[in-house]
């Protein structure tokens, strides 16, 4: 029986851990070929070919695309999801945290699909998936510039939509809430009680628990098939009802 995602060759950048691993294995199951476009590719999924690169650095992207087109033969689907974390009010922030924030999250998926796109123009399949956030739409405390990069990713997939719907390729973003990844659960042991961290964590959610990997990655995988070919320049919310339901609790 042949899988919806058969013939295509799949790009997910940071796929070493959290939600892009799970993502990069999720379009393996489906038929895809992956490439996993990290820092540190010990840990990939099973089947996807790892190639090592810093989506910070422009001539990296470059080789890691050129790398990819030549072992896998082209590019159908980019899953932009190398993100990085900035803890803190506008107060703590100096202008080398903004450069380095902005840099990963934002510039990073711009050099990343511009690389990727006289692959994705002959692909007749063309699917760019980007990370954003329920940060891009809530007023997370403590998170002044990690909010405002994941606001940026949604302006730029809603552009970079309208810029590259007549090459035939469908741009679209997620917003998860709260992800329960290993990075999750490490930063819960430093408070003195993780259960209770963990249940207030998971009480930010309508739905009264955390959003898991697998669930982010099943509706990245949606995006990325042709089952949702009319879909472009949209965001879609995988939140467990933080953003529209009101919360059980803040
Ligand atoms: P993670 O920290 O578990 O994994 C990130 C991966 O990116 C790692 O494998 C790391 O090695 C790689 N990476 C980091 N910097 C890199 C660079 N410069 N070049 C190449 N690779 C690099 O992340 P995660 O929690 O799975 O989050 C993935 C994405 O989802 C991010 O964009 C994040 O902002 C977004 N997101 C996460 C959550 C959450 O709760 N975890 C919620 C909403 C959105």
């Amino acid at each position: 029986m042949s899988a919806e995602l058969d013939g295509l060759v799949a790009v997910v950048t940071g796929g070493a851990s959290g939600i892009g691993f799970a993502t990069a294995s999720q379009l393996r199951e489906r038929g895809a070929n992956v490439a996993v476009l990290d820092r540190a590719i010990d840990t990939i999924p099973t089947g996807a070919v790892g190639i090592v690169c810093d989506v910070g650095v422009r001539a990296s992207v470059d080789s890691a695309i050129d790398e990819v087109a030549r072992q896998l033969g082209g590019i159908d689907i980019v899953v932009n999801n190398v993100g990085i974390s900035s803890i803190g009010t506008i107060e703590d922030a100096d202008d080398d945290e903004w450069a380095r924030v902005l840099d990963i999250n934002v510039i990073s998926m711009a050099r990343v699909t511009a690389a990727a796109l006289p692959w994705l123009r002959r692909s007749p399949a063309a699917s760019v998936i980007n990370l954003s956030s329920v940060a891009a739409l809530n007023g997370l405390p403590q998170r002044a510039v990690y909010s405002a990069t994941k606001g940026a990713v949604m302006s730029l997939t809603f552009a970079m939509a309208a810029d590259h719907i007549a090459d035939g390729i469908r741009i679209n973003c997620v917003r998860p809430a709260t992800v329960a990844t290993a990075f999750v659960e490490r930063m819960l042991q430093n408070f003195p009680d993780p259960a209770a961290e963990r249940a207030a964590l998971d009480a930010r959610q309508a739905t009264g628990r955390m959003v898991t990997p697998e669930e982010v990655a099943d509706a990245i995988a949606f995006l990325a098939s042709p089952r949702s070919g009319s879909i472009t320049g949209t965001a879609l919310d995988i939140d467990g009802g933080m953003t529209h339901l009101r919360p059980r609790a803040v």
